[in-house]
Protein backbone atom coordinates (compact mmCIF):
# COMPACT_ATOMS: atom_id res chain seq x y z
CA UNK A 1 0.00 0.00 0.00
CA UNK A 2 2.96 2.32 0.96
CA UNK A 3 4.67 1.69 -2.26
CA UNK A 4 1.51 2.39 -4.39
CA UNK A 5 0.94 6.00 -2.21
CA UNK A 6 4.78 6.41 -2.87
CA UNK A 7 4.24 5.53 -6.85
CA UNK A 8 1.45 7.64 -6.99
CA UNK A 9 2.61 10.71 -5.67
CA UNK A 10 5.79 10.26 -8.17
CA UNK A 11 3.91 9.75 -11.17
CA UNK A 12 1.75 13.36 -10.37
CA UNK A 13 4.28 15.00 -8.82
CA UNK A 14 2.90 15.87 -5.56
CA UNK A 15 6.41 17.37 -4.64
CA UNK A 16 6.03 20.03 -7.51
CA UNK A 17 2.91 21.59 -6.21
CA UNK A 18 3.52 24.68 -4.16
CA UNK A 19 7.81 24.53 -3.93
CA UNK A 20 9.42 26.73 -1.84
CA UNK A 21 12.59 26.78 -3.86
CA UNK A 22 13.03 26.91 -7.57
CA UNK A 23 15.68 27.99 -9.84
CA UNK A 24 15.93 31.23 -11.52
CA UNK A 25 13.68 30.19 -14.53
CA UNK A 26 11.16 29.08 -12.25
CA UNK A 27 11.94 25.69 -13.16
CA UNK A 28 11.57 22.60 -10.36
CA UNK A 29 15.10 21.20 -10.54
CA UNK A 30 16.11 17.56 -9.96
CA UNK A 31 18.67 18.59 -7.01
CA UNK A 32 15.03 19.30 -5.22
CA UNK A 33 13.44 16.01 -5.87
CA UNK A 34 13.27 13.30 -3.73
CA UNK A 35 13.19 10.63 -6.04
CA UNK A 36 16.97 10.18 -6.45
CA UNK A 37 16.92 7.13 -8.18
CA UNK A 38 15.79 9.24 -11.55
CA UNK A 39 17.29 6.60 -13.93
CA UNK A 40 14.82 4.21 -12.92
CA UNK A 41 11.55 4.09 -14.44
CA UNK A 42 9.96 3.15 -11.20
CA UNK A 43 6.32 3.85 -12.33
CA UNK A 44 6.86 2.65 -15.83
CA UNK A 45 8.42 -0.73 -14.20
CA UNK A 46 5.34 -1.08 -11.99
CA UNK A 47 2.56 -0.79 -15.08
CA UNK A 48 5.02 -3.50 -16.77
CA UNK A 49 5.11 -5.70 -14.36
CA UNK A 50 1.18 -5.50 -13.85
CA UNK A 51 0.23 -6.31 -17.25
CA UNK A 52 0.71 -3.05 -19.03
CA UNK A 53 2.16 -4.18 -22.82
CA UNK A 54 2.61 -1.58 -25.48
CA UNK A 55 3.18 -2.36 -28.91
CA UNK A 56 4.55 -0.96 -31.07
CA UNK A 57 4.12 -0.83 -35.10
CA UNK A 58 5.88 -3.26 -37.34
CA UNK A 59 6.06 -5.56 -33.77
CA UNK A 60 9.09 -2.87 -32.67
CA UNK A 61 9.73 -3.54 -28.85
CA UNK A 62 10.45 0.15 -28.61
CA UNK A 63 10.45 3.52 -29.49
CA UNK A 64 12.65 6.61 -29.78
CA UNK A 65 10.44 10.43 -29.82
CA UNK A 66 13.48 12.44 -31.74
CA UNK A 67 13.14 16.22 -31.08
CA UNK A 68 14.92 19.32 -32.39
CA UNK A 69 14.25 22.91 -30.13
CA UNK A 70 15.32 25.50 -32.91
CA UNK A 71 16.68 28.15 -30.35
CA UNK A 72 19.31 30.13 -32.73
CA UNK A 73 19.80 29.45 -36.98
CA UNK A 74 22.86 31.45 -36.61
CA UNK A 75 25.44 33.31 -34.17
CA UNK A 76 25.51 37.12 -33.62
CA UNK A 77 27.48 39.30 -35.41
CA UNK A 78 29.93 40.23 -32.54
CA UNK A 79 30.62 36.27 -32.57
CA UNK A 80 31.83 36.11 -35.97
CA UNK A 81 34.26 39.10 -35.45
CA UNK A 82 35.03 36.70 -32.22
CA UNK A 83 35.89 33.94 -33.95
CA UNK A 84 37.44 35.37 -37.19
CA UNK A 85 40.02 37.37 -34.89
CA UNK A 86 41.07 34.10 -33.08
CA UNK A 87 41.57 32.11 -36.24
CA UNK A 88 43.82 34.70 -37.57
CA UNK A 89 45.70 34.81 -34.13
CA UNK A 90 45.90 30.44 -34.53
CA UNK A 91 47.10 31.55 -37.76
CA UNK A 92 43.90 29.49 -39.32
CA UNK A 93 43.10 31.82 -42.41
CA UNK A 94 40.98 29.22 -43.89
CA UNK A 95 38.98 29.71 -40.17
CA UNK A 96 39.41 33.33 -40.60
CA UNK A 97 37.84 33.52 -43.68
CA UNK A 98 34.73 31.29 -43.08
CA UNK A 99 33.05 33.09 -40.11
CA UNK A 100 32.44 36.34 -42.50
CA UNK A 101 31.11 34.03 -45.00
CA UNK A 102 28.70 32.57 -42.34
CA UNK A 103 27.57 35.94 -42.09
CA UNK A 104 26.79 36.89 -45.65
CA UNK A 105 24.85 33.76 -46.74
CA UNK A 106 23.00 32.57 -44.12
CA UNK A 107 22.44 28.71 -45.90
CA UNK A 108 26.45 28.60 -45.11
CA UNK A 109 26.49 28.81 -41.34
CA UNK A 110 27.21 25.29 -39.34
CA UNK A 111 23.32 25.49 -37.75
CA UNK A 112 21.41 25.81 -40.91
CA UNK A 113 21.76 21.93 -40.67
CA UNK A 114 17.78 20.94 -40.99
CA UNK A 115 18.18 19.15 -44.51
CA UNK A 116 21.04 17.07 -43.24
CA UNK A 117 19.41 16.21 -39.89
CA UNK A 118 16.36 14.82 -41.92
CA UNK A 119 18.72 13.12 -44.56
CA UNK A 120 21.01 11.25 -41.44
CA UNK A 121 17.77 10.43 -39.76
CA UNK A 122 16.37 8.91 -43.22
CA UNK A 123 19.76 6.81 -43.29
CA UNK A 124 18.31 5.21 -40.15
CA UNK A 125 14.85 5.03 -41.23
CA UNK A 126 14.12 7.44 -38.19
CA UNK A 127 11.54 10.98 -38.64
CA UNK A 128 11.60 13.62 -35.99
CA UNK A 129 10.20 16.68 -34.76
CA UNK A 130 11.38 20.38 -35.09
CA UNK A 131 9.78 23.05 -32.82
CA UNK A 132 10.31 26.07 -33.48
CA UNK A 133 10.17 29.74 -31.75
CA UNK A 134 7.34 31.91 -32.87
CA UNK A 135 9.14 35.36 -31.06
CA UNK A 136 8.25 38.64 -31.77
CA UNK A 137 11.36 41.11 -32.22
CA UNK A 138 12.46 42.63 -28.76
CA UNK A 139 11.06 39.33 -27.04
CA UNK A 140 13.43 37.72 -24.70
CA UNK A 141 15.90 35.46 -26.78
CA UNK A 142 14.20 36.11 -30.37
CA UNK A 143 16.89 35.52 -32.28
CA UNK A 144 14.97 34.74 -36.00
CA UNK A 145 11.77 35.32 -37.78
CA UNK A 146 9.17 32.57 -38.85
CA UNK A 147 9.76 34.45 -42.54
CA UNK A 148 13.57 33.87 -42.74
CA UNK A 149 13.74 30.15 -42.67
CA UNK A 150 10.20 30.04 -44.15
CA UNK A 151 11.59 27.44 -47.04
CA UNK A 152 13.85 25.19 -44.76
CA UNK A 153 9.89 25.26 -42.24
CA UNK A 154 8.20 24.36 -45.55
CA UNK A 155 10.64 21.57 -46.41
CA UNK A 156 10.44 19.95 -42.93
CA UNK A 157 6.82 19.96 -43.13
CA UNK A 158 6.86 18.60 -47.14
CA UNK A 159 8.74 15.73 -46.53
CA UNK A 160 6.74 14.35 -43.40
CA UNK A 161 9.12 15.55 -40.64
CA UNK A 162 6.80 17.42 -37.74
CA UNK A 163 6.97 21.37 -37.28
CA UNK A 164 5.91 21.52 -33.76
CA UNK A 165 5.80 24.93 -31.18
CA UNK A 166 8.74 25.86 -29.53
CA UNK A 167 7.10 28.37 -26.70
CA UNK A 168 8.65 31.05 -25.42
CA UNK A 169 9.92 32.73 -22.06
CA UNK A 170 6.15 33.13 -21.11
CA UNK A 171 4.28 30.84 -22.73
CA UNK A 172 4.23 27.68 -19.87
CA UNK A 173 2.57 30.04 -17.66
CA UNK A 174 0.41 32.53 -19.75
CA UNK A 175 -2.53 31.48 -21.62
CA UNK A 176 -2.74 34.57 -23.65
CA UNK A 177 0.72 34.66 -24.69
CA UNK A 178 0.82 30.74 -26.01
CA UNK A 179 -2.06 30.93 -28.20
CA UNK A 180 -0.62 34.19 -29.21
CA UNK A 181 2.90 31.72 -30.63
CA UNK A 182 0.52 28.87 -31.20
CA UNK A 183 -1.93 30.87 -34.12
CA UNK A 184 1.38 32.91 -35.39
CA UNK A 185 2.91 29.33 -36.22
CA UNK A 186 -0.23 27.47 -37.58
CA UNK A 187 -1.12 31.04 -39.90
CA UNK A 188 2.50 30.84 -41.66
CA UNK A 189 2.63 27.03 -41.66
CA UNK A 190 -1.28 26.76 -42.60
CA UNK A 191 -2.36 24.09 -40.55
CA UNK A 192 -2.65 23.15 -37.14
CA UNK A 193 0.29 22.24 -34.86
CA UNK A 194 -0.59 19.68 -32.13
CA UNK A 195 3.04 19.46 -30.46
CA UNK A 196 4.84 21.64 -27.87
CA UNK A 197 8.02 21.90 -25.75
CA UNK A 198 8.90 24.92 -24.08
CA UNK A 199 11.91 27.02 -23.78
CA UNK A 200 14.41 26.57 -21.39
CA UNK A 201 12.11 23.50 -20.45
CA UNK A 202 10.39 26.10 -18.23
CA UNK A 203 7.00 24.23 -16.63
CA UNK A 204 4.99 24.83 -14.05
CA UNK A 205 3.04 21.75 -12.99
CA UNK A 206 0.35 20.86 -13.29
CA UNK A 207 -0.75 24.56 -14.62
CA UNK A 208 1.24 23.90 -18.12
CA UNK A 209 -0.71 21.06 -19.22
CA UNK A 210 -3.98 22.46 -18.17
CA UNK A 211 -2.86 25.59 -20.48
CA UNK A 212 -1.26 23.61 -23.29
CA UNK A 213 -4.63 21.58 -23.21
CA UNK A 214 -6.67 24.30 -23.41
CA UNK A 215 -4.77 25.65 -26.73
CA UNK A 216 -5.81 23.07 -28.80
CA UNK A 217 -2.24 21.19 -28.21
CA UNK A 218 -2.51 17.37 -27.93
CA UNK A 219 1.07 17.10 -26.72
CA UNK A 220 3.78 18.09 -24.57
CA UNK A 221 7.30 17.28 -24.53
CA UNK A 222 8.93 19.53 -21.97
CA UNK A 223 8.21 17.05 -19.16
CA UNK A 224 11.79 16.27 -18.18
CA UNK A 225 14.92 18.14 -16.08
CA UNK A 226 17.25 20.43 -17.26
CA UNK A 227 19.52 20.07 -15.19
CA UNK A 228 19.59 15.57 -15.19
CA UNK A 229 18.68 13.20 -17.33
CA UNK A 230 16.24 10.46 -16.72
CA UNK A 231 12.54 10.07 -15.58
CA UNK A 232 11.32 12.88 -13.83
CA UNK A 233 8.25 11.36 -12.72
CA UNK A 234 9.05 7.93 -12.87
CA UNK A 235 7.41 6.91 -16.52
CA UNK A 236 9.29 5.70 -19.67
CA UNK A 237 6.27 5.78 -21.52
CA UNK A 238 3.96 8.63 -22.66
CA UNK A 239 0.62 9.39 -20.61
CA UNK A 240 -1.65 11.69 -19.83
CA UNK A 241 -1.26 13.58 -16.53
CA UNK A 242 -3.69 14.02 -13.54
CA UNK A 243 -4.17 17.57 -11.90
CA UNK A 244 -4.14 16.53 -8.05
CA UNK A 245 -6.22 20.26 -7.60
CA UNK A 246 -9.18 18.67 -9.62
CA UNK A 247 -8.48 15.16 -9.27
CA UNK A 248 -8.76 14.99 -12.97
CA UNK A 249 -7.71 13.55 -15.96
CA UNK A 250 -6.16 16.26 -18.22
CA UNK A 251 -6.75 16.31 -21.79
CA UNK A 252 -3.35 16.20 -23.26
CA UNK A 253 -0.49 13.46 -24.03
CA UNK A 254 2.79 13.59 -21.77
CA UNK A 255 6.03 12.53 -23.90
CA UNK A 256 8.33 12.75 -21.34
CA UNK A 257 11.94 14.26 -22.26
CA UNK A 258 14.84 12.07 -21.15
CA UNK A 259 17.93 13.67 -22.55
CA UNK A 260 18.92 17.05 -23.48
CA UNK A 261 21.94 17.09 -25.50
CA UNK A 262 23.75 20.29 -23.25
CA UNK A 263 22.25 18.43 -19.84
CA UNK A 264 24.68 15.56 -20.47
CA UNK A 265 27.47 17.19 -22.11
CA UNK A 266 27.72 21.08 -21.23
CA UNK A 267 25.72 22.92 -18.78
CA UNK A 268 24.35 20.93 -16.42
CA UNK A 269 25.86 17.12 -15.87
CA UNK A 270 28.93 17.77 -17.40
CA UNK A 271 30.26 14.44 -18.33
CA UNK A 272 33.06 13.83 -20.66
CA UNK A 273 31.89 11.90 -24.08
CA UNK A 274 32.58 8.72 -22.92
CA UNK A 275 30.37 9.04 -19.46
CA UNK A 276 27.73 10.86 -21.17
CA UNK A 277 27.01 7.97 -23.81
CA UNK A 278 27.35 4.88 -20.95
CA UNK A 279 24.72 6.76 -19.37
CA UNK A 280 22.69 7.37 -22.69
CA UNK A 281 23.54 3.70 -23.17
CA UNK A 282 21.80 2.63 -19.86
CA UNK A 283 19.11 5.26 -20.67
CA UNK A 284 18.01 3.56 -24.24
CA UNK A 285 18.42 -0.33 -22.67
CA UNK A 286 16.29 0.49 -19.67
CA UNK A 287 13.73 2.51 -21.76
CA UNK A 288 14.21 -1.03 -24.15
CA UNK A 289 13.83 -3.89 -21.65
CA UNK A 290 10.26 -1.63 -20.41
CA UNK A 291 8.84 -1.56 -23.41
CA UNK A 292 8.97 2.22 -23.31
CA UNK A 293 9.81 5.07 -25.14
CA UNK A 294 12.97 7.45 -25.13
CA UNK A 295 12.42 11.16 -25.61
CA UNK A 296 15.85 12.77 -26.83
CA UNK A 297 16.04 16.28 -27.96
CA UNK A 298 19.13 17.48 -29.66
CA UNK A 299 19.57 20.99 -30.68
CA UNK A 300 20.04 21.94 -33.83
CA UNK A 301 23.27 23.69 -32.55
CA UNK A 302 24.83 20.55 -31.57
CA UNK A 303 24.58 19.07 -35.22
CA UNK A 304 27.88 19.54 -35.63
CA UNK A 305 31.76 17.90 -34.97
CA UNK A 306 31.76 15.40 -31.92
CA UNK A 307 28.06 16.14 -30.82
CA UNK A 308 26.98 15.43 -34.39
CA UNK A 309 29.04 12.15 -34.14
CA UNK A 310 27.33 11.58 -30.82
CA UNK A 311 23.12 12.19 -32.05
CA UNK A 312 24.42 9.81 -34.89
CA UNK A 313 25.72 7.26 -32.69
CA UNK A 314 22.29 7.42 -30.58
CA UNK A 315 20.27 6.32 -34.17
CA UNK A 316 22.78 3.78 -35.02
CA UNK A 317 22.64 1.73 -31.71
CA UNK A 318 18.88 2.27 -31.63
CA UNK A 319 18.57 1.17 -35.06
CA UNK A 320 20.88 -1.81 -34.49
CA UNK A 321 18.32 -1.94 -31.51
CA UNK A 322 15.06 -2.46 -33.80
CA UNK A 323 13.58 0.72 -32.25
CA UNK A 324 10.61 3.07 -33.70
CA UNK A 325 12.38 6.29 -34.31
CA UNK A 326 10.23 9.09 -34.93
CA UNK A 327 8.64 12.25 -34.40
CA UNK A 328 6.42 13.23 -31.23
CA UNK A 329 3.45 13.59 -33.63
CA UNK A 330 3.31 10.03 -34.54
CA UNK A 331 4.09 8.58 -30.63
CA UNK A 332 1.18 11.02 -29.33
CA UNK A 333 -1.23 9.31 -31.98
CA UNK A 334 -0.06 5.92 -31.18
CA UNK A 335 -1.14 7.09 -27.74
CA UNK A 336 -4.30 8.31 -28.63
CA UNK A 337 -4.79 4.58 -29.80
CA UNK A 338 -4.59 2.47 -26.91
ZN1 LIG B 1 14.87 26.49 -26.47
Amino acid sequence: MKEKKELWDLFTKREEYNPHILDKYSRFPHYLSNNRNVFEPKVSKYLVENGFKPEYPDGKKFAVCLTHDIDAIKQRYLSYALNSVKSCIKGDIKGAIKYPTYAIDKKKHPYWNFRETIKLEEKYGATSSFYFLALDPGERDYNYDLQYIKDEIRFIDARGWEVGLHGGHRSYNNYEDLLKKKNKLESFLGKKVIGYRNHFLRFKTPETWELLSKAGLKYDATFGYNDCAGFRNGMCHPFRPINLKTGKEIDIVEIPLTIMDCTLLRDYMRLDFKSSWNLTKQLIDTVAKYNGVITILWHNTYMLDEYLEFYEKILKYCYEKDAWMTSGKEICEWTNKL
